[in-house]
């Protein structure tokens, strides 16, 4: 973006009556007029026309933003504040004046690869794959899934394996760069881009695979625009399972079922329905939706580095969100992303079974199987 075309946003933004507040995740968590879009557009008008410099309160308040897009929605202008709020990251980062913990986490992925300080070599531990001849496939398997949520893992390699796939792991997979991206340190971001397009491309395989969101947006969306271009298609396990739908398992679940949009699938992707149709497939029921669901689903608390800076805050939003999938009635609360799933499963103290989207299906193949399907 113009620094003209951003300064004629955070303005238009300073001086609009908020109608967009009320959906703000973070503005639900800390019930305080900073921490909103107006907000945060407010303290980089103020430093474009040098009324304020930010200073460490404003910074805080620029890494209070989860990046959901949620505003924007509401937005008549088309003010994008989370595109805002990451260029202006990347300002703080190159000034030196990020937060201490987002240092701390760029130090993490920059040594081990990941952000959850695991070792790297630990990464693949979770691989279970069987010797299928099927049409070659390679999982991208992303930080999460790999360190934890390898349930999540594994059922996407025994769910392809069912599909009738030879599934492949990469490697030598680093973290997507997604996390580094997000909140700022572009430059370390796309070294692990670099290093993951160099060993992807080496691959012969027909597509891969993603499951979590977060990589999706990164490896379609960010790796071509700074020149890492991949030279096979990738796709979200939702949509790549849609085009099989008469081949996954039917199982009956007794309750109510509902979805979780991810942030990065739905309003960054545009990926709504195909989830919801491979729900539908395989457990004969659709959706119950939630109150705010598809372009108005709230974010479940994870994004953009919030839970690592703000556990606090990120954990009530996603009790917030538990809270919604409850007023449902719902039993099970489905999502399609292992981040999100990691999240929504913690603050769900096991009253409602949270799965992310190969597990869904993967429990049809193990429960309630009815053989004459
Ligand atoms: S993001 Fe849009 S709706 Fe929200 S305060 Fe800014 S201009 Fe208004
Ligand atoms: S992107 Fe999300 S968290 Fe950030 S200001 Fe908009 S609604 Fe709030």
């Amino acid at each position: 973006m113009e620094p003209d075309t951003i300064a004629e946003q955070v303005r238009m933004c300073g001086a609009c009556p908020k109608m967009c507040r009320h959906v703000c995740p973070t503005f639900f968590a800390w019930r305080s007029e900073a921490p909103t879009p107006h907000g945060r557009a407010l303290l980089m008008h103020q430093e474009i026309t040098g009324t304020r410099e930010i200073d460490e309160r404003g910074v805080e308040v620029l890494y209070q933003c989860l990046e959901c897009s949620h505003c924007l929605t509401w937005c008549k202008p088309e003010i994008d504040i989370a595109t805002l709020v990451e260029i202006k990251r990347r300002d703080l980062v190159k000034s030196g004046q990020q937060p201490e913990a987002i240092s701390r986490l760029t130090g993490l992925v920059k040594k081990n690869h990941n952000p959850f300080g695991e070792e790297h070599s630990k990464r693949s531990d979770w691989i279970k794959t069987s010797n299928s001849k099927g049409s070659r496939v390679l999982y991208f398997t992303g930080c999460t899934a790999a360190y934890r949520e390898t349930g999540s893992a594994q059922d996407t390699v025994s769910l392809l394996e069912h599909l009738g796939y030879s599934v492949e792991i990469a490697p030598d997979e680093w973290c997507c760069g997604s996390p580094l991206i997000r909140t700022g340190d572009v430059d370390s971001g796309f070294e692990l881009a670099k290093h993951n397009a160099e060993v992807l491309n080496r691959t012969d395989v027909e597509a891969i695979l993603v499951t979590c969101p977060g990589c999706y947006r990164t490896l379609t969306s960010d790796y071509s625009e700074y020149g890492h271009e991949l030279n096979k298609p990738v796709q979200h396990i939702s949509e790549f399972l849609r085009i099989s739908l008469d081949k996954l398992p039917k199982g009956k679940f007794d309750g109510p079922i509902t979805f979780h949009d991810p942030c990065h699938l739905g309003r960054h992707s545009g990926i709504y329905d195909a989830p919801r149709e491979v729900i539908a497939a395989v457990s004969g029921s659709s959706v119950v939706e939630m109150e705010r669901n598809k372009e108005n689903a709230m974010c479940c608390g994870n994004g953009a580095g919030l839970r690592t800076m703000f556990p606090d805050h990120a954990k009530k939003i996603g009790d917030e969100r538990i809270r919604h999938a409850k007023n449902v009635d719902a039993q099970y609360l489905v999502t399609s992303c292992p981040f999100c799933k990691n999240m929504l499963a913690s603050q769900s103290e096991n009253e409602i079974t949270v799965l992310d989207l190969p597990e869904f299906v993967m429990m049809a193949e193990k429960v309630h199987y009815d053989k004459t399907d």
